[in-house]
């Protein structure tokens, strides 16, 4: 009996592994999440292929390297640059950590000034005169919880002055990375602003209203060591500069693929690990995903970021000092040799216009007036990573036809389905993000379960989840 027992248990396993091997897994976008997905299931042995559109890997994430004032390059990022946005981020540190890459972590003091037509505001003076006109923002904010609105009218609600307005309106948008009149009113978002009105910056930076300390860490020698060693391990199951165009369901087992160098690939099961911002690109066939849900996730928003890498030689004293206004943000890099300027407009200005770049640099040279800087106009950055530059450098994101945006946010036009959980096989996913019919899944930011949505952590987490999903379906 325990030989009959044995030999079932051996057919039924091995059946198992033909199964597992005979399905075909696809997977579209080699950013953090689509390459942590790949790679966890090419750990179990899964047949997986990877197709991205750009000539590089790793999509939101770009190091770059920029000549310095000392004549030295020093890396720098044009896409994601602190790990700790993620809150305890345990999903990417555990995978840095096993990927054997080192992380450059550091405390620096969080000192700002807010300009604002022609004046420089210290941000705690700014912070504290908005507390005295708002004794109860607490309580204001907690009736607030999913009202009708977005976070627009909530902030219309705190007795502010316009230069008070326009500070609390750039927090709320850089860091959430949408304009506010898009922004829900749900928790996460409220979060944040009752953070930013107790003098921090968010829910993953609450510390900071006890020490004013901000925690910064990034990968030693660039963020895109991270996904460029995914790559590598992935070997030829990556495929670059392949532009996916059309979904087509092609029988009740397969998926069929093209891509815009008319190339079709048939698969079983696809991960969609794009940004949301670029489903418009895509034909999907009506058999395979509901209009209607096709129709939502077309419609979510992504903000509009550029960034531009100055070299500066600073001064000691203006070393950790940050600078924002309304339309941008300005910090130092790791080596405190490049400013990283972050332009945050409703419509991205155009980087290289000489005018829009000479009056960029009057406002910080105002500001940082011991600071030296490198006036030669910014270049525009090629698709790849670590390219060597020898002036400054820029990048638009909204431009960007792999993303056309900066990242995703719990956004007014889905509120109450971006909040929505479900369970499918022992996983929780957003029910806007749900698998459909076991062959169809979503990775990427915006589908994470955390609530540090738009964030590195929040495209891993997502991608370690899909991979277990797609897994117990196979198994
Ligand atoms: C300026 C900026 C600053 C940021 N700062 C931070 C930060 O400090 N900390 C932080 O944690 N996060 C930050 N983020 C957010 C972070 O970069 C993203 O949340 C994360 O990298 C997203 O990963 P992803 O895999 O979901 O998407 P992506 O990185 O966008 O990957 C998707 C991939 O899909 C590919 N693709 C798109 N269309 C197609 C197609 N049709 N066919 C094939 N492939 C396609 C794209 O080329 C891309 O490689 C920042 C983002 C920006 C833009």
């Amino acid at each position: 009996m325990a030989a009959f027992s044995f030999i079932m248990f051996l057919l039924m396993a091995l059946n198992k592994q033909a199964q597992t091997s005979n399905q075909k897994i696809v997977v579209i976008g080699a950013g953090l999440a689509g390459l942590t997905a790949a790679y966890r299931l090419r750990q179990k042995d899964h047949d997986i292929e990877v197709y991205e559109a750009r000539p590089r890997v790793g999509g939101r994430v770009h190091t770059v390297l920029v000549r310095n004032l000392d004549n030295g390059y020093s890396n720098a990022e044009l896409g994601a640059q602190n790990l700790t946005d993620g809150g305890e981020s345990k999903h990417i540190l555990s995978l840095i950590k096993e990927l054997e890459l080192e992380l450059v972590d550091e405390h620096t003091p969080f000192q700002g000034m807010f300009y604002h037509q022609g004046i420089y505001y210290e941000r705690t003076k700014i912070v504290e005169q908005i507390r005295e006109k708002n004794p109860n923002f607490s309580t204001l904010l907690d009736n607030e919880i999913n009202t009708p609105g977005s976070m627009e009218t909530v902030i219309n609600k705190l007795n502010l002055d316009e230069a008070q307005k326009a500070f609390i309106t750039f927090v709320m948008n850089a860091y959430e990375g949408l304009s506010v009149s898009l922004l829900s009113t749900n928790i996460h978002n409220l979060k944040t602003l009752r953070y930013v009105l107790s003098g921090g910056l968010s829910q993953a930076h609450a510390n900071l209203t006890e020490k004013p300390l901000l925690h910064r860490m990034s990968i030693k020698a660039g963020n895109a060591r991270l996904p460029e060693e995914l790559a590598r391990r992935l070997g030829n199951r990556l495929h670059l500069n392949k532009i996916l165009k059309k979904v087509n369901y092609h029988n009740s087992k397969e998926i069929e693929l093209t891509f815009s160098d008319s190339q079709t690939v048939k698969c079983n099961k696809l991960i969609l690990a794009i940004p949301c911002s670029v489903y418009n690109n895509i034909q999907f066939d009506k058999r395979l995903i509901d209009t209607n849900i096709l129709k939502q996730i077309r419609y979510l928003h992504y903000g509009a970021i550029g960034k531009i890498l100055v070299p500066v030689k600073s001064h000691s004293e203006e070393k950790n000092q940050w600078l924002s206004s309304a339309q941008m943000g300005v910090f130092f890099n790791d080596d405190h040799q490049l400013f990283n300027v972050y332009c945050i407009h409703e419509k991205e200005p155009d980087l290289l216009n000489p005018d829009f770049y000479q009056n960029t640099l009057s406002i910080l040279k105002n500001c940082f007036n011991h600071t030296q800087f490198l006036e030669d106009i910014p270049h525009h950055a090629e698709d790849l990573n670590f390219v060597k530059y020898d002036t400054p450098v820029a990048k638009s994101w909204r431009s960007d036809p792999y993303v056309q945006g900066a990242y995703s946010a719990f956004d007014i036009t889905v509120q109450e389905l971006i909040d929505k959980r479900e369970c499918h096989h022992g996983v929780e996913v957003k029910a806007l993000f749900a698998p459909i019919h076991d062959k169809l899944f979503f990775a990427g930011e915006h589908a994470t379960i955390l609530d540090e949505i738009g964030t590195m952590e929040a495209a891993v987490e997502s991608g370690e989840r899909i991979a277990t999903l797609v897994d117990a379906i196979l198994n």
